[in-house]
């Protein structure tokens, strides 16, 4: 049977969409690039914000154009949320929550009639949707309670996976050749807390237990960022970046937010994660137009935020999910407004990008090079400036040195210093996935 998948939004979603390709393709399945080849489609959408939702619909309506024969099974945050919608869109034959998710191929061959899906572990799962890095699930839900977030509502609460069955998978991704593995959840740094065990501890397992040459964390709320936490980038294998939300960089706003730190405190978390990791790439969330945001907060939330010196920043207008707190409140900001905020901060965040991008400018950096068409290639430094190369031989999951040049729009230009690591001048080359 082939099988096309497809994630929306979040790494959760791409790392769940990861797994169900590898537990298919076990099964013998051929997982394809296209749905108009498939004989199933699966749907991982999202619904954070209300563009998200529309995406999600779609992306279903362009499966359903491109191949109506095929089955639409539809799961993740807006078949959770609106389970009604996602039925009614054309060519779906299965909607699925996220409860359902843990055991989402099993549940798809038992509800839609498909023969049994047993692993044949002997077959090598090739997947051609899957990303030089592999991202790996750690814990699913959420037991905070910000005003605004969808999230918590469609996952629920916090549950870890055990660290056993992280670490099996983690050496299972390094065998096929893997060198950056990607932590990933809801909320990361909440990992193991049902049990008495925490981030820090699982960092530690998995860096003493692999030999991979990345370890990334994905998003990490700013209160999780404990000094035991920081102490670990001791070791140089933990990617020098830090995806940290700060959502508003107005007090009074935070506060309406639920958020658990005041702009001082954020501040102070940076400084003493930047003094703890040179060199550090600091990315960030921002939320224009919250409710009650008048002009001085939100003057006080751009000068905050243009104070940051953040690498990256994701700028969101303000979204009212159906459920949420945030969605009730007085005083709701008029689109316009938002958009205009949302320019503004838009080119705080193009100014901060490039100051953080320009520091690293003639400097040799090791990239691991994840994409290339014909001679151009293009990958990621451990401290997340994407740089791009031409070079004619294969690149693809090596991690090589280029000296980096020039700023382009979103990355920077650079030029390959070395087309073999050392490790490949002593063994020949490494595992490609
Ligand atoms: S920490 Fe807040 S924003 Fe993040 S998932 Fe939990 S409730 Fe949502």
């Amino acid at each position: 049977m082939r099988v096309y998948l497809r994630a929306l939004g979040c790494k959760l979603n791409q790392s769940e969409v990861e797994s169900w390709a590898r537990r298919l393709a076990a099964a013998g399945c051929e997982i394809v690039e296209s749905s108009a080849n498939a004989d199933l489609c699966i749907l991982n959408t999202c619904t954070v914000t209300h563009v998200a939702s529309r995406k999600s619909r779609q992306m279903v309506r362009r499966c359903a154009r491109g191949n109506p024969q095929a089955p639409i099974v539809v799961t993740g945050c807006f078949a959770e949320i609106h389970p009604g919608q996602a039925a009614r869109l054309p060519g779906v034959s299965l909607v699925l929550g996220t409860a359902d998710k843990e055991r989402l191929v099993d549940n798809v061959a038992e509800r839609l009639g498909f023969p049994v899906l047993s692993p044949r572990p002997e077959q090598h799962a090739s997947i051609a949707c899957l990303h030089t890095r592999a991202f790996v699930k750690i814990q699913d839900g959420c037991n905070n309670a910000c005003t605004y977030c969808i999230v918590r509502v469609a996952r629920g609460r916090q549950r870890s996976r055990p660290m056993r069955a992280i670490l099996d998978e983690i050496l299972a991704r390094q065998s096929e050749g893997y060198q950056e593995i990607v932590l990933s959840g809801v909320h990361i740094g909440a990992y193991g807390r049902e049990r008495d065990e925490t981030l820090p501890d699982l960092v530690r397992k998995i860096l003493q237990h692999t030999r991979f040459s990345r370890l990334r964390l994905s998003s990490i709320e700013p209160w999780d960022l404990a000094p035991d936490l920081l102490r670990l980038w001791e070791n140089r294998r933990l990617c020098r970046h830090l995806h940290l939300p700060l959502q508003s960089g107005c007090d009074a706003t935070l506060k309406r937010m639920n958020r658990r730190y005041t702009t001082a405190q954020f501040s102070e978390l940076v400084r003493n994660a930047r003094a703890a990791i040179p060199d550090l790439a600091v990315t960030t969330d921002v939320i224009v137009g919250f409710p009650g945001e008048d002009k001085q907060e939100f003057a006080a939330s751009a000068d905050f935020v243009a104070s940051m010196d953040f690498a990256r920043i994701h700028v969101f207008p303000f979204s009212a999910r159906p459920g949420t707190e945030a969605a009730a409140m007085p005083q709701q900001i008029a689109p316009p407004t938002k958009k205009q905020r949302g320019k503004r901060m838009a080119g705080i965040a193009r100014q901060s990008s490039e100051a953080f991008r320009r520091r690293f400018l003639g400097r040799m950096m090791d990239v691991l090079w994840e994409s290339g068409k014909a001679d151009q290639w293009s990958g990621l430094t451990d401290n997340y400036i994407r740089v791009a190369v031409t070079h004619t031989e294969p690149l693809r999951n090596r991690i090589l040195p280029a000296r980096l040049l020039e700023l382009t729009t979103y990355g920077v230009r650079g030029e390959l210093a070395s087309s073999r690591t050392t490790a490949e001048q002593a063994d020949g080359p490494v595992n490609s996935i």
